[in-house]
């Protein structure tokens, strides 16, 4: 169920695309544009448009600003070239797999969507350096941990 009711903090109703308080209309959208995007979107779109306006790709897990991260990182790309933009990202936490594909093509999303079952309510944006940690975690578990991080698993029942 990923068609959620949107109210605004004083009370009027959202666009269900880009989350704008709406004015006095009927429709559930702000524009022309909006309803055709949405009308356009895939289910797993509209998840990751909620998800993105929600949390603005701040990762829930380590609080990263992925979306900062990612204007960072374009910017140091264009001035110093991918193979420091790999470093930063490196010392940021990311894995040299991930760092190169990222310096590489730094306008792709630096982070993933995890959930449980496809609702708006268990979806997190994670980074993705979280979320590589917890791909390897969860392939190689008789490794010892090399980087002891905190949070929780949400393995589900
Ligand atoms: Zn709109
Ligand atoms: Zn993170």
């Amino acid at each position: 169920m990923i068609e959620l009711k949107l109210i605004g903090a004083s009370g009027r109703p959202l666009c269900r695309w880009c989350h704008k308080e709406l004015g006095e209309t009927s429709s559930e959208f702000c524009s022309e544009h909006c309803s055709e995007s949405h009308r356009l979107a895939t289910p797993a779109q509209r998840l990751r448009q909620h998800v993105f306006l929600r949390d603005r790709g701040v990762c829930h897990k380590c609080g990263m600003d992925c979306e900062e991260l990612k204007q960072t990182i374009l910017h140091i790309v264009s001035l110093y070239g991918s193979q420091y933009a790999r470093s930063v990202l490196m010392t940021t936490g990311f894995k040299k797999l991930e760092a190169t594909n990222l310096a590489q093509d730094p306008s792709q999303d630096f982070w993933i969507i995890e959930d449980r079952d496809g609702t708006p309510e268990s979806a997190e944006t994670t980074c993705r350096a979280c979320a590589s940690r917890r791909r390897k975690r969860r392939s190689n578990r008789s490794e010892p941990g090399e980087d002891g991080d905190l949070f929780d698993d949400h393995q589900g029942p």
